[in-house]
């Protein structure tokens, strides 16, 4: 059973429906897609072989962790820099459903999931239509049909040109995702949450959330790892959703408690 969620006082303006919250559960996963759910972020991807680039692009990802710009505004100059370079949003479509796969513990987690009554819902800055089309090449249409995505939308001018449109245009991460948990905390017996993230996208939602699970990769950015830290924010560490599984099916069972499972720090 699902109910519409309602925006809380201090909610910013959604130019979007609320997302449905699961009143009836007692556990729901949020994820972040890229970088996340995917081995890499196709934000970041696009930008850096078919916009402005890997280097501008870290710089504004930089100046967001510092607080200098917001994730709304450099996110928004990161793709309009795809579009200036004549890339139509079905080219760009195309081109991440050939270079984006899946965490390699993804699946096992997802079917831990399903068979465990626990929705999982992406929860992300990138854009609906892009996420829709590449999570059904990798899991298959039907059962990404199973999936609820949470995320930002694009427009597609009849020239091919196109640009995002924010969830929450009104507030500086475009997508305040702290929404996506808050709602769930009115409800009368709310789930645990575990929310997993890695990047500049989910600093929204970091304070929130009963388990945060950030990822950290080798070679990565990890800005989510670096925000988490300054603000010390209480985290589980985890490379890929098979070690998080192992958590997470430690709480499920009741053989760890939320604070238990944070106290371990890593997956
Ligand atoms: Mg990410």
């Amino acid at each position: 059973m699902s109910k519409a969620a309602e925006p809380g006082p201090e909610a910013p303006l959604s130019s979007m429906p609320y997302p449905p919250l699961h009143t009836d559960k007692k556990f729901v996963v949020l994820s972040d897609w890229d970088g996340t759910i995917t081995n890499r972020d196709s934000n970041d991807f696009m930008t850096d072989t078919l916009g402005y680039g890997a280097e501008k692009r870290r710089q504004g990802n930089l100046e967001i962790l510092a607080g200098r710009e917001t994730f709304r505004d450099e996110f928004r100059r990161m793709l309009q820099s795809v579009v200036a370079n004549g890339h139509t949003f079905e080219e760009c479509k195309e081109v991440l459903k050939q270079n984006i796969s899946l965490d390699s513990g993804f699946e096992e987690f997802y079917n831990f999931c399903k068979a465990n009554d626990i929705p999982v819902v992406i929860i992300s800055s990138g854009m609906a239509p892009l996420i829709r089309a590449v999570l059904s090449k990798l899991i298959g249409e039907e059962e990404s049909k199973n999936i609820e995505i949470v995320a930002n939308d694009a427009v597609v001018q009849p020239d091919g040109k196109w640009e995002i449109t924010y969830r929450h245009p009104s507030s500086g991460f475009g997508h305040d995702k702290s929404q996506a948990i808050l709602p769930y905390r009115a409800l009368p017996s709310p789930p645990t949450i575990f929310f997993f993230g890695d990047g500049v996208s989910d600093m929204s939602a970091a304070r929130h959330a009963d388990v945060l699970f950030v990822k950290k990769k080798p070679g990565a950015d990890n800005d989510l790892h670096a925000y988490c830290v300054r603000e010390g924010i209480p985290h589980v560490l985890f490379e890929d959703f098979g070690r998080a599984l192992g958590v997470v099916r430690q709480v499920v069972d009741g053989r760890l408690s939320v604070q238990e499972a944070l106290a371990l720090g890593t997956a």
